[in-house]
């Protein structure tokens, strides 16, 4: 029987006049991911806010999931049979069709949405193909509301898909669909978390790490790339800048002018001067970080006002109100936290002050800045890194 895979998109569907152009973006990587990993030509129908993909005869089902659940704008996806649209026909091909159950479930339903000029309704078409279900002997009980089982049913005019399972998709709106951004990526949990947040969003994220390297070993920087490794699955041609900071941290705790509780302010005014640097290089309209409310030192509402009055580019902190928990969990669920959750020797856990500020204030920041070369800085740093693309 000839199959077809549905896709059904999310918020792309609340768009006005714009729709179309996100629906474009969609298909595009949906097209681009297929071809990338099957090494054939995919074409995408669009019909009725529904995107077709006429399936191959013999196909992987799990190889499909694990593409399409990479894509962000897909709310769901189904491996449909291309079906009769008389009911008592397509009754009797879902019957000939149902899955090899492990366990039978115990209950089912079918579940019926079709255009509308048909000369049937919904409910008659689901209570007669749930007859002759059981009628044939499916030996389950039917149950309307939350079955452990349903046949589910698109009619159309001319054709009747049904399928027996529906994956959930990543949801959120297409890769590119936004403009750049800047993301500050440590080898921690919540940057990578973070960065996630807003591909999911369709920016495209450019990467960038600081790293303490010779004064750290190389596992961070590894660590780092790894996870944007992971990062890079979910969009097109990333890329990242890897940014030597030891040294600058360095000069700033050796500067007997920079008293020490200061400097973890100081070293993040830094980093953050630096990224919007890189933003405005590659036409990026804002920086990311994993910042967190009241999670660590830097966090107080005083640190965050001293720290970002260092740039005047957007910032977007997508993880500043969520609990560790559920940073964690999202973490799990994209597959980075395996590796943040290793120990490592990070650059900001060198050079730190024992007992660092927790209020900084600007005006003394502005002080001790004044006699620190920090243009000199911005540009070797951005001169002596390096750029790799995944
Ligand atoms: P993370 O889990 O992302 O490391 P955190 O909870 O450890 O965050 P901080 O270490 O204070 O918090 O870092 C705050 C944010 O600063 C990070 O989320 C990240 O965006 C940025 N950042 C910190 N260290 C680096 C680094 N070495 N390179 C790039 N960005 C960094
Ligand atoms: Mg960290």
């Amino acid at each position: 029987m000839k199959r077809v895979l549905i896709v059904h998109y999310g918020e792309i569907g609340l768009k006005g006049a714009n729709k179309e152009y996100f629906v474009k973006k969609l298909r595009k990587s949906m097209k681009m991911r297929l071809e990338k990993r099957f090494r054939k030509t995919f074409s995408i129908k669009y019909t009725l806010g529904r995107l077709l993909i006429e399936l191959p005869e013999k196909f992987n089902e799990e190889e499909y999931v694990d593409v399409l659940r990479k894509i962000f704008g897909i709310k769901n996806f189904k491996f449909t049979y291309v079906g009769s649209t008389k009911i008592d026909k397509l009754g009797a091909q879902a019957w000939d069709n149902l899955p090899k159950f492990e366990v039978r479930p115990s209950n089912f339903r079918i579940k019926i949405k079709r255009s509308m000029n048909l000369p049937y309704k919904s409910a008659e078409a689901e209570r007669e193909i749930g007859a002759l279900m059981l009628n044939n002997g499916i030996d389950m009980k039917v149950k309307l509301k939350n079955p452990e089982f349903i046949v589910d049913i698109e009619l159309f005019n001319d054709i009747g898909y049904f399928s027996y399972n529906t994956y959930k998709g990543q949801a959120g709106m297409p890769s590119n669909s936004q403009g750049k951004l800047v993301s500050l990526i440590s080898s921690g949990i919540d940057s990578p978390v973070a960065s996630f947040q807003m591909m999911r969003r369709g920016a495209r994220v450019i990467f960038v790490h600081f790293h303490g390297y010779p004064y750290t070993d190389k596992d961070e920087m590894h660590q780092s790339k790894e996870i944007v490794e992971i990062l890079s699955k979910y969009q097109f041609d990333t890329k990242m800048y890897l940014v030597p900071f030891g040294e600058i941290q360095k000069k700033i705790a050796v500067n007997p002018d920079v008293p020490a509780k200061i400097r973890t302010v100081l070293y993040r005014r830094l980093m953050l001067r630096i990224a919007e640097s890189i933003a405005k290089k590659e036409r990026a309209k804002g920086l990311i970080t994993g910042d967190n409310y009241g999670q660590v030192a830097s966090q107080t509402s005083e640190n965050m006002f001293a720290i970002h009055e260092a740039t005047s580019i957007p910032l977007f902190h997508p993880l500043i109100s969520l609990d560790k928990e559920d940073i964690i969990k999202i973490a799990e669920k994209i597959g980075t936290f395996d590796i943040s959750k290793l120990p490592c020797k990070d650059s900001c856990s060198m050079f730190m002050p024992k007992h660092p500020e927790l209020k900084a204030n600007i005006y003394d920041l502005h002080k001790i800045e004044e006699h620190l070369p920090i243009g000199d800085w911005i540009v070797s740093a951005i001169e002596e890194g390096e750029v790799i693309k995944f």
